[in-house]
């Protein structure tokens, strides 16, 4: 079975930190040219996923999905569930904004009703200072009330999303992060290291010399303190910015890192055959629209992968998680340890995963 991405490329103000592309939005009644032009696309690629048994998981990912009205979420859904088999859909996940879940009140009875039953919440951070910083729209008191609208309108899996290894976040902030999260209880965490991503703001603040990265050990350290207080609080790490309760693991993202089928829709959506084969959108709004306002698909690429990238991505992938690589698919030149029929990076050594990775490429 496969994966439904469909992308939302509207965000109703940028974060410093981000480098996505998307436009800034305003909320309810200016999306109807994209969706329309997502109900064509769909049209199109619906035959993309015949003969993988129909989808298991859908996400709604950004961009910032939570700016669509209820009544635009529900045409979506509807336009979905025209072009393909949903009936054995798993995991519905869509990710929203805690500012939208608390002044949006018909966003979550329009989730529930379409059958998303899984939530992913960019919460980033619990100090009000390091939010502003980011340019985030929610403080953390928002966050804190959005988490409680969820779980009171029975969203019974919530994600939420944190970000470590910025200039300024002291130890003792990121701990407070941690502690306040767990304190939630969330079946979820992803944490990221902040990075400077070519496009982003903090990017251009680096050029000009007013933002300097904190050093490899600093972020190290805020690393092994996440390992540590999320494993404490009950969380598996299941991949190297993934935690979550027993069994709570995200279906739809463990499907990328298994190389499973997935379709994506939307401006910037990478789509992959489960095979050798992915394609991609370009990530202009603007054409993507035009294109298929005239009937045809919007301009894109598509690659076909060799034995050889295969099977880097394959290590790529797989060393990323807490299972591994199957043994038979690599030798080990003794970083790796034993688990079960896999080989593994060990927890202490995931924050250096990436270089331990390079030495088994070919
Ligand atoms: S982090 Fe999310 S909300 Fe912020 S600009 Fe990027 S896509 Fe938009």
């Amino acid at each position: 079975m496969a994966g439904i991405y469909l992308h939302i490329p509207f965000c109703a103000s940028f974060c410093t930190y981000c480098g996505f592309y998307s436009e800034v939005c305003p909320r309810q009644g200016s999306h109807t040219r994209y969706i329309e032009a997502l109900g064509r696309e769909i049209a199109l690629r619906r035959g993309y996923l015949a003969g993988h048994g129909g989808a298991k998981t859908i996400y709604f990912g950004g961009g910032t999905p939570s700016l669509l009205s209820p009544d635009e979420f529900r045409t979506i859904h509807d336009m979905l569930a025209a072009g393909f088999d949903l009936d054995a859909v798993e995991e519905f996940t869509v990710e929203v904004n805690p500012e939208d879940v608390v002044t949006c009140s018909g966003l979550l009875p329009a989730l529930k009703e379409i059958g998303v039953n899984r939530i992913s919440m960019g919460v980033q951070s619990f100090c009000d200072r390091h939010l502003r910083w980011m340019n985030r729209r929610h403080n953390a008191a928002t966050a804190i009330s959005a988490f409680k609208k969820l779980r009171e309108a029975d969203f019974d899996n919530i994600s939420i999303d944190l970000i470590f290894g910025f200039a300024g976040l002291e130890e003792g902030q990121w701990l407070d992060t941690l502690k306040r999260a767990t304190g939630l209880a969330p079946e979820h965490i992803s944490a990221y290291q902040m990075s400077l991503d070519s496009e982003s703001t903090l990017a251009e603040l680096a050029a000009q010399g007013k933002y300097v990265e904190p050093d490899d050990e600093t972020c190290a350290r805020q690393y092994a303190m996440l390992q540590e207080e999320l494993q404490g609080a009950g969380y598996e790490q299941y991949e190297v910015s993934s935690f979550c309760r027993p069994g709570r693991h995200s279906r739809h993202n463990s499907a990328y890192w298994d190389r499973t089928a997935y379709l994506g829709l939307g401006p910037a959506a990478h789509s992959f055959d489960g095979n050798a084969s992915r394609r991609w959108n370009n990530p202009s709004v603007e054409e993507y629209c035009t294109a298929l306002q005239s009937g045809i698909l919007p301009p894109g690429g598509g690659e076909t992968l060799s034995e050889r990238d295969i099977y880097n991505e394959q290590i790529m992938l797989g060393l990323r998680t807490a299972r591994g690589v199957e043994k038979s698919l690599i030798s080990d030149q003794g970083v790796l340890e034993k688990a079960g029929d896999c080989l593994r990076i060990p927890r202490d050594k995931f924050f250096i995963c990436d270089s331990i990775i390079e030495k088994y490429l070919c």
